[in-house]
């Protein structure tokens, strides 16, 4: 949570209320002076070459390992999740994400040659290089205030960019650690900086950098693009979800309890990725509600302590808790019903805990069903045929992610192949976020751009083709001074190279 006092922001624990922290507000009107002083420090940075920047990136590291306890407490300060979820979902990418930009890097970006199948290509040669663009504005939420900075950031800096980070004004002390990170492993000064601040500094930001990379709500992130618009500064927009899980008759449904609550409950559900919607086939639908409810049974909620206290901490912004309350309230209202938790939870005025709660009998009509909660609350209902719960799925504004549970791989490839969605996943949702080899999209309302892979680096860069001239004299006539006798050869020449093939020449 956050107040600010003059120009500081004061971070509150969202679990306990206690203040855990301050932080510099930016200046909006100083930004441009921001950005030129990281433009400046990028180009001594692009000059270090791959070699250079993956020194920096590796010792980075090495710090972050060395140091994972003191990065733990401060995500876990000012988040309230627990210590684990911070442990696995942010330190272990954090580890993972340095290693593979540091190595994959040069790959993606170095200068390749491209055929050309062109007859007007002839003795040509071709090849894309990559350039950085400048500066990158990485706009973040609050809701994994290490990974998802580091996400953007570590390929932008790869590519040769300096970065100016604006974090949630709720959660921004994770991203000051980072820099502190970043300096004692030799990054030089300027190319990786905070603006701490709220959605005016974001905005300032925006105007200032050569391309903005953006994550959080799609609300926000149609802003985002808004005012990117006006200096026709490219964006890359990771946004909300709400993703389905389709358990059928056929799967492991013991597994398929298990992954449902851990991603549905990770992070008390304030995770983009979240299983948000449960799709489960009539046949084994009681047997597997009550699975999820002996399972959500036994999480532990409350102020994180240290390793191994809580299963669930606490929502991270005010204002989470009544949407999870209201979705809850008004799926009960409308004939649903509580198969564990319910509305609410914590004392009245500290609403910092909603309840883990698991809903049958729930429509697609449902806000629960259609909008993102974001929140500890797994809703169920039943479908009967594939064709069915396909057009179900799809009858969604969202687009991020989904996961079928089955033991049919041929039917999880016909459902991959149907739903609109940017990842879809066989028996384990989420986790695909860690493997960096495989680009993650938004489709529909949950982004525009790629992050991970050669697609997420590349989008920091500008592409330049360059092409060669042919060698010795140019085959081709020239189209000036025209004659009738110079046109005639012409169109000749062409309708003789695109003719219709001769039955059984095999030209195509
Ligand atoms: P948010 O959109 O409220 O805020 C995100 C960031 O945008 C913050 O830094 C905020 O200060 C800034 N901001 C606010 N108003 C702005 C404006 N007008 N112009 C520019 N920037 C502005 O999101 P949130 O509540 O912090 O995060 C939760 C959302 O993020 C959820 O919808 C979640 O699904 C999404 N998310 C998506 C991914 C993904 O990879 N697709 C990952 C994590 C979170």
């Amino acid at each position: 949570m956050v107040s600010s006092v003059g120009e500081r922001l004061v971070i509150t624990s969202p679990a306990t209320g206690a203040v855990v922290g301050e932080a510099d507000c930016s200046d909006p009107a100083a930004m441009p002076a921001t950005v030129d002083a990281a433009r400046e420090a990028g180009r001594d940075w692009e000059a270090m070459g791959f070699a250079g920047r993956t020194r920096v990136l590796l010792s980075a590291r090495r710090l972050l390992a060395e140091r994972a306890e003191s990065a733990i407490a401060t995500i876990v300060a000012e988040t309230g999740k627990p210590w684990e979820d911070a442990q696995s979902a942010e330190l272990t990418f954090g580890l993972l994400a340095l290693g593979f930009w540091a190595r994959r890097a040069e790959g993606f970006l170095c200068e390749r040659g491209r055929r050309i199948r062109s007859p007007l290509g002839l003795g040509r040669s071709a090849s894309v290089a990559y350039s950085p663009c400048g500066v990158v504005g990485v706009i973040s939420p609050w809701n994994y205030p290490l990974a998802l900075p580091l996400a953007d950031a570590l390929p932008a800096l790869m590519a040769g960019n300096a970065v100016v980070v604006k974090p949630s004004e709720l959660t921004p002390l994770s991203s000051i650690w980072i820099e502190g990170l970043f300096a004692d492993a030799g990054m030089p000064p300027g190319v990786f900086s905070v603006a701490a601040g709220d959605a005016e500094v974001a905005a300032a930001l925006i105007d200032a950098v050569d391309m903005v990379a953006f994550t959080g709500s799609s609300a926000t992130g149609a802003k985002v693009m808004e005012r990117a618009a006006r200096t026709l500064t490219p964006v890359n927009l990771e946004l909300g979800g709400k993703d389905a899980a389709i358990v059928f008759a056929d799967a492991d449904l013991g597994r398929a309890a298990d992954r449902c609550v851990y991603y549905g409950m990770l992070n008390s559900g304030q995770t983009c990725l979240s299983v948000e919607r449960v799709f489960v086939e009539e046949p084994v639908h009681d047997r597997f509600l009550a699975l999820l409810a002996d399972r959500v049974r036994l999480l532990r909620q409350g102020p994180p302590g240290g390793p191994g206290s809580v299963e669930i901490g606490a929502m991270a912004a005010p204002g989470q808790h009544r949407i999870v309350t209201e979705h809850v309230e008004e799926a009960l209202a409308a004939g649903a019903r509580v198969v564990v938790g319910g509305p609410g939870g914590g004392a009245p005025g500290e609403e910092r805990f909603h309840r883990p709660t698991v809903l049958a009998d729930v429509a697609d009509e449902m806000r629960c069903m259609r909008e993102e909660t974001f929140g500890p609350l797994l809703p169920v209902t039943r479908f009967s045929t594939e064709e069915e719960v396909l057009r179900r799925v799809n009858d969604c504004t969202y687009g991020l992610a989904a996961t079928v549970f089955t033991a049919d791989r041929d039917r999880w490839r016909r459902l991959a192949a149907g739903i609109e969605a940017g990842t879809v996943s066989l028996n384990e949702p989420v986790a695909h976020f860690a493997l960096m080899d495989l680009p993650m999209n938004g489709w529909k309302d949950s982004g525009l751009g790629s992050r991970h892979g050669r697609e997420g680096i590349r989008k920091f860069c500008r592409a330049k083709t360059i092409v060669g001239a042919r060698r010795g004299p140019s085959p081709a006539p020239h189209l000036y001074p025209f004659s009738r006798w110079r046109t005639r050869v012409i169109l000749t020449a062409l309708r003789a190279t695109f003719r219709r093939p001769r039955r059984g020449s095999g030209r195509s």
